[in-house]
C-alpha cells in the first residue's frame, strides 16, 4: 500500500476548504525523491520511484486520496486580506506514519483553485528545488520544518518574469497547513460556530492538553507561542532570514513552512534582508522575534470571542498572554546562544558575553556560521578563529572571557551546535541554475552536503565558505 490516508481535515472540517482535483501535468518526471523521509513515513520507495513523477505533479492522485484546497486570510506585509487561501496547493490527504503519526501530504504547484486570484497555479523548477534544499537543511540542523518528499517536473513551460521557465510541483509533508491565517479567515467573516470548531479541531490535532485547560483558546495561543518562540530563536541561531513572515504563513504546528524568498546570512547583519519586495525590512533577521510578537497579537485577536465572553475581560486576558512573548524569547534565544557558545548551565553574565561576540562579529562584518563554526577549534587554539577577524585584539580580550566560563569537554559540544554547511546562497543559485536548464547534479551535490551540517570541513571546503565578493549583494524573489 503506497499511502495511508485518513483524510479528517476533509471529513471533519466541511466548509474550511473547497474540493479541487490538481491538474494534469503532460509530461510529469521525478526530478528529487526524498528516500530517508519516505522510509521514515514508511512508505514503499519502489513504489514511489514508479509513480512518484505522476503522484507528485498531480498527473494522478494516489488511492485514498481527497484532493482539497484549504481557505485561510492573512497579513501580508501588515494588511490584512481576507481571502488569501490554498491558490496553488492541494492538500492530497492526511497519511499516518508507522508510528501513527498524522502527516499532510500536499502538493504545491499543481493547479489553479477556487483561491487563485489572478495567479497561473502553477511553480517553477527553480523555486521548488529551491524548498526542497533549504527546508532539508533545516531538518538536519534540527530545526522544524515542513519536509519534501518529492520534485516532480511537470514538462510545461510557465511564465515568469525572467521569461519562460519549466514548471514543477513540490509534494510536502507537514505535521498540517493550519496557519495564524485560518483562524483569522473565520473571525473576519464572524464566523464563531467554524471558529470554534477549528479551535477544537486544533487543539485535538496538536495540543490536546490544553482541551483540559479552564480557557482553551488561551492554553492553544500559549502552546503556539512556545513553539514559535523556539523557532525563531533557532532561526536566528543559523542566521536564517525567512522574508514572509506573513500570518499566512506561520503554522500552528510550529514548522517553518513556506519557503519563498528565504536565506541563510553570510556576514553577520542584523538587518539583513534579501527578499526583493521587502523594502521596508519588515521581516529582516533581527526583526523577526519583533514579527512574532505581532502575528501572535493578530492570533490572538482572532480568537477574543473564545477568550472571554465579555469583550473587556477578553482584552485583558489576551494582552496578559502577549506580556509573556518577550521573556519566553529572551530565554529561548538565550538557550540557544548558549548552546551555540557552548554553555553549560545559566550564569548572569552569559547574555553580556553573547552580545559582545555580536557586536565584535557586526563590526567586522564576519562570517556568522564559520565564526561560530570555529568556536570548537578556538578552545584549545586561537588562530583559526581569530583569522577571521581584521582586527583580532577584541577578540582576544572575549576569547580570554569565553574559555574561563566553558566547562571542560566543551569541543564536541560546540561540534554538535554549530555546522559547517548551511545553504550557501551562492550554491543555491548555481544549483537551481543548473536545474533550469536540466542539470541535477550540482543540486544533487549540494543537497548531500547540507543534509550533513555537522561534519567535518575538511574535503568540502566550497560548501564552508561564503559567497566570493563577485557575487554580489544577494537578492531573491517571490518563489511564484
Ligand atoms: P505565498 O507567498 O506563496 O505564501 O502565497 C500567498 C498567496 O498567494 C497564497 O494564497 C497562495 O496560494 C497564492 N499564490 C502564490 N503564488 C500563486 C500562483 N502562482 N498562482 C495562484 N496563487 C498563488
Ligand atoms: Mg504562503
Amino acid at each position: 500500500m503506497p499511502f495511508r490516508f485518513d483524510n479528517s481535515y476533509a471529513r471533519d472540517l466541511t466548509g474550511f476548504y473547497l474540493r479541487q482535483m490538481p491538474d494534469r501535468a503532460p509530461n510529469p518526471r521525478l526530478l528529487g525523491l526524498n528516500e530517508a523521509l519516505a522510509a521514515e513515513l514508511g512508505l514503499d520507495i519502489d513504489q514511489l520511484r514508479d509513480h512518484g513523477g505522476e503522484w507528485f505533479s498531480g498527473a494522478s492522485v494516489p488511492s485514498g486520496a481527497d484532493p482539497i484546497a484549504l481557505a485561510y486570510a492573512g497579513h501580508q506585509f501588515g494588511g490584512f486580506s481576507a481571502q488569501l487561501g490554498d491558490g496553488r496547493a492541494h492538500l492530497l490527504g492526511e497519511h499516518l506514519g508507522p508510528d501513527g503519526r498524522r502527516w499532510d501530504l500536499q502538493l504545491k504547484g499543481s493547479g489553479r483553485t477556487p483561491f487563485s486570484r489572478g495567479g497561473d497555479g502553477k511553480a517553477a523548477v527553480g523555486p521548488m528545488l529551491r524548498e526542497y534544499v533549504i527546508s532539508e537543511a533545516m531538518a538536519a540542523l534540527g530545526i522544524p520544518t515542513t519536509r519534501v518528499l518529492g520534485v516532480a517536473s511537470t514538462g510545461e513551460t510557465i511564465m515568469r518574469d525572467q521569461g519562460p521557465v519549466p514548471g514543477a510541483v513540490v509534494a510536502r509533508i507537514a505535521a498540517s497547513h493550519i496557519r495564524v491565517g485560518t483562524f483569522q479567515f473565520f473571525a473576519a467573516r464572524g464566523e464563531d460556530d467554524k471558529l470554534k470548531q477549528l479551535l477544537d479541531y486544533t487543539i485535538d490535532r496538536h495540543f490536546p492538553d490544553a482541551a483540559k485547560a479552564e480557557v482553551p483558546a488561551l492554553a492553544l495561543w500559549d502552546a503556539v507561542m512556545r513553539r514559535q518562540v523556539s523557532l525563531i530563536a533557532e532561526w536566528m541561531g543559523v542566521g536564517f532570514v525567512h522574508g514572509v513572515m506573513n500570518t499566512d504563513n506561520m503554522a500552528l504546528s510550529g514548522e517553518t513552512i513556506d519557503y519563498g524568498p528565504c536565506a541563510f546570512i553570510d556576514t553577520y547583519e542584523p538587518g539583513a534582508v534579501f527578499s526583493s519586495i521587502d523594502r521596508q525590512g519588515r521581516y529582516a533577521f533581527a526583526n523577526q522575534p519583533v514579527i512574532l510578537g505581532w502575528n501572535l497579537a493578530r492570533f490572538a485577536e482572532s480568537m477574543l470571542g473564545m477568550i472571554d465572553p465579555d469583550q473587556n475581560r477578553a482584552v485583558d486576558l489576551a494582552n496578559q498572554a502577549l506580556d509573556t512573548i518577550q521573556s519566553a524569547y529572551d530565554e529561548a534565544w538565550l538557550n540557544v546562544m548558549r548552546r551555540k557558545l557552548g554553555l553549560l548551565g545559566a550564569q548572569m553574565d552569559d547574555v553580556g558575553l553573547v552580545q559582545d561576540l555580536l557586536s565584535l562579529m557586526q563590526d567586522q562584518a564576519v562570517d556568522w556560521t564559520r565564526t561560530l563554526q570555529a568556536l570548537a577549534g578556538a578552545v584549545t587554539e586561537d588562530h583559526t578563529l581569530l583569522n577571521l577577524f581584521a582586527q583580532q585584539n577584541p577578540m582576544k580580550h572575549w576569547l580570554v572571557r569565553w574559555r574561563a566560563r566553558l566547562a571542560p569537554d566543551a569541543t564536541d559540544r560546540l561540534r554538535l551546535a554549530n555546522p559547517a554547511v548551511i545553504p550557501r546562497n551562492h550554491l543555491v543559485e548555481e544549483a537551481l541554475r543548473a536545474a533550469t536548464l536540466g542539470d541535477m547534479s550540482p543540486f544533487e551535490k549540494l543537497l548531500a552536503q547540507v543534509r550533513d551540517p555537522f561534519g567535518a570541513t575538511a574535503g568540502r571546503e566550497a560548501y564552508c565558505l561564503p559567497a566570493p565578493s563577485d557575487f554580489g549583494p544577494y537578492v531573491t524573489y517571490c518563489g511564484t
